[in-house]
């Protein structure tokens, strides 16, 4: 089923996921975003910041994915 995905704002084909903000976006998207707020959270308070550290977080998520994928 194809579907438009809010995050590249193009068509993509597979599962489509509603977001809890209401936005629709592919699986690798939503892996993504799921990482970023995970990293948002886990470096609150820190030194470091929360944006870098979000997309370093989505980066081992992505990591870990193709990982998971070669096993
Ligand atoms: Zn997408």
């Amino acid at each position: 089923m194809a579907f438009t995905c809010d995050q590249y704002g193009r068509s993509r084909s597979g599962t489509a996921i509603k977001t809890v903000t209401g936005r629709t976006v592919c699986r690798s998207c939503d892996d993504r975003t799921t990482g970023m707020a995970a990293g948002i959270i886990a470096a609150g308070g820190s030194q470091t910041s929360p944006v870098a550290s979000g997309i370093a977080t989505a980066g081992f998520f992505e990591r870990l994915r193709k990982r998971r994928r070669r096993d």
